[in-house]
């Protein structure tokens, strides 16, 4: 089947109305583009669950606070088109600033307690910015599936959280981060690290790693394997932003190791920022 891309609301959905006569399941991918192969990989596990595949390209400039990287954000929209055809997504949806928020655009999605600490602690708008755009492509769209990256871990959580309270008949289904072989998580801002940090960011999953593995050994208390792993961090050059052992699904703070739980990490290395997590069964 061909690639249709379209880039306005118009067009998407009468290009929906004709595959849905098809009767066929879809599923949609909400990205940012500068595709890379942990995108790539949520359309790979969207032809597990649907026949139709709606890719959206978009950055969302209401998930940015003031003194962010919108302006720099890497934006590749001709390769990231390429990459979608030759992944044979249906539909490649790539709005304008003006198609998603039209002028006398007013409303905030709002996720609550999920959507505060960790990356919202140094990312005031970024919740709201991201449940507002996800809720609007979810009706937009009305795909059966929605799938997000488990890299960001807090947004997949957000989702569920604002698709459960909303009511939205959709199922969001949470795809295991892809990585490069050292183990740095993909992702697209990883382009802004320069040759000597690119070297140090596998620290990040390492350091989690090893403090996970002695988090869930049960030797130690957790305050000081989480100091330790924070110390050794910032010695190899990264900033941690936080460091924290979460519950798996609800993120609630956890004093202490409990079965399912994930160990989540945010860290700045120069002025690149690199998040990653691990599940601790
Ligand atoms: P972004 O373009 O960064 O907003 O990401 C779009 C989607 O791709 C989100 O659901 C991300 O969680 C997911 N994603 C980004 N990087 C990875 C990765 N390395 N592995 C799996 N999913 C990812």
């Amino acid at each position: 089947m061909q690639t249709t891309v379209v880039d306005n609301l118009d067009d998407l959905q009468s290009s929906l109305r004709e595959l849905a006569k098809t009767g066929q399941r879809i599923a949609l991918v909400p990205t940012m583009g500068a595709l890379h192969k942990g995108h790539m990989e949520l359309v790979e596990a969207a032809k597990k669950y649907a026949d139709i595949i709606v890719v959206s390209v978009f950055v969302n400039p209401k998930q940015f606070s003031a003194g962010e990287d919108l302006k720099e954000y890497p934006r590749d929209l001709d390769a990231d088109i390429a990459k979608l055809k030759e992944a044979e997504a249906t539909v490649v949806y790539t709005p304008s600033e003006e198609d998603m928020y039209p002028a006398g655009f007013a409303t905030v999605i709002s996720p609550g307690g999920i959507g505060e600490g960790l990356c919202a602690a140094t990312r005031p708008d970024f919740f709201n910015g991201i449940s507002t755009v996800v809720t609007k492509l979810l009706l937009r769209i009305l795909p059966h599936v929605v799938l997000f990256g488990e890299k960001d871990y807090q947004q997949l959580c957000v989702v569920n959280q604002i698709v459960y309270d909303l009511d939205i008949p959709i199922g969001v289904i949470g795809v295991p981060t892809v990585r490069e072989e050292d183990g740095l998580a993909m992702a697209s801002r990883n382009v802004y690290l320069n040759s000597e940090e690119r070297k140090i960011a596998p620290q990040l999953y390492a350091q989690l790693k090893e403090a996970a593995q002695e988090i869930k050994s049960g030797e130690g208390d957790l305050k000081s394997i989480l100091m330790v792993a924070g110390t050794k961090l910032t010695q190899l050059g990264f900033a941690v932003e936080y460091l924290e052992l979460r519950a798996d699904g609800t993120l609630y703070s956890l004093d202490n190791y409990e079965p399912n739980c994930r160990l989540l990490v945010a860290a700045k290395l120069g002025s690149t920022r690199l998040i990653d997590n691990i599940k601790i069964e």
